[in-house]
């Protein structure tokens, strides 16, 4: 009975692990293109941030950059768009690419094609409002599901990936903690993923943002420069300009869910 429970339990494991690979490993390649890391051998590096903006982190990362002259690529919530119209315009005037990161980061609004394209339209719709079209997104979660490519090709729109920071970033330990994870796995052509945000919502990223200097002053030391996105894959960050109104039209404020019945 040991046997054959301990049995039951490795194959379970090993189902598990399969379905994470399968679905949400930041490299797995079984669902479609998913780039992680661009291929030249040039030592240059794309800085994404993930579910902002939210401040004041996402400013005194721009604040930064900008400090440094360094463009980076910025995956935003509609929803925390929409909070934080201004932060994004800024990112823009920056130079920054913003690309498309859902509306609501809501991990069961991820599950369904029904769902992920209200979703990715309405996270489209909330960026429209700042002036851009992104051709560019990353899931939430780096969830992909067998409809995700279908969706994505309705709206122009390619998936990205990338190598989390640090698996604990999400818990705010120590920035030398999070930037040496970023710096062992640092290689020309790397897209690392911090978090200036917290799934959409508001949330210390203290951490993270020291990190990000941390791994800037390092990597620069090293002889790295930074790049966007769509820079390392080669790739266009944006489409063409939002169409007439009413084509996509802004998510009314107050509504937090993308799904109808949510
Ligand atoms: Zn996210």
């Amino acid at each position: 009975m040991v046997t054959a429970a301990a049995g039951a339990a490795a194959a379970a494991a090993a189902a598990a692990g399969a379905g994470y690979w399968f679905c949400m490993s930041p490299y797995s390649q079984a669902l479609g293109a998913f780039p992680y890391r661009g291929t030249g051998k040039e030592r240059v590096v794309a800085l994404t941030f993930d579910d902002g903006p939210n401040e004041p982190y996402t400013s005194q990362i721009a604040d930064f950059l900008a400090d440094r002259q360094i463009r980076a690529t910025f995956f935003q919530v509609g929803r925390a768009v929409l909070r934080y119209r201004e932060v994004s315009r800024r990112l823009l005037a920056d130079g920054h690419v913003i690309g498309n990161h859902s509306f609501t980061h809501e991990f069961t609004n991820c599950l369904s094609s029904r769902a992920l394209a209200d979703e990715v339209r309405m996270g489209q719709a909330a960026l429209a409002t700042i002036g851009v079209r992104p051709a560019l997104y990353r899931p939430p979660w780096l969830l992909r599901i067998p409809g995700l490519r279908g969706v994505l090709a309705e709206h122009g729109l390619r998936p990205v990936s990338g190598e989390f920071c640090h698996p604990l970033e999400v818990f705010q330990p120590r920035a030398r903690l999070i930037a040496n994870g970023v710096l062992a796995k640092a290689r020309p052509g790397s897209i690392v993923i911090f978090h200036d945000g917290h799934d959409g919502h508001e949330g210390n990223r203290a951490s993270t943002v020291a990190a990000a200097r941390i791994v800037v002053n390092q990597l620069t030391l090293d002889g790295y420069r930074f790049v966007t996105v769509d820079e390392l894959l080669g790739i266009p960050a944006y489409q063409a300009p939002p169409g007439p109104p009413g084509r996509e039209t802004p998510f009314p404020a107050g509504r937090r869910s993308a799904c109808p019945a949510a």
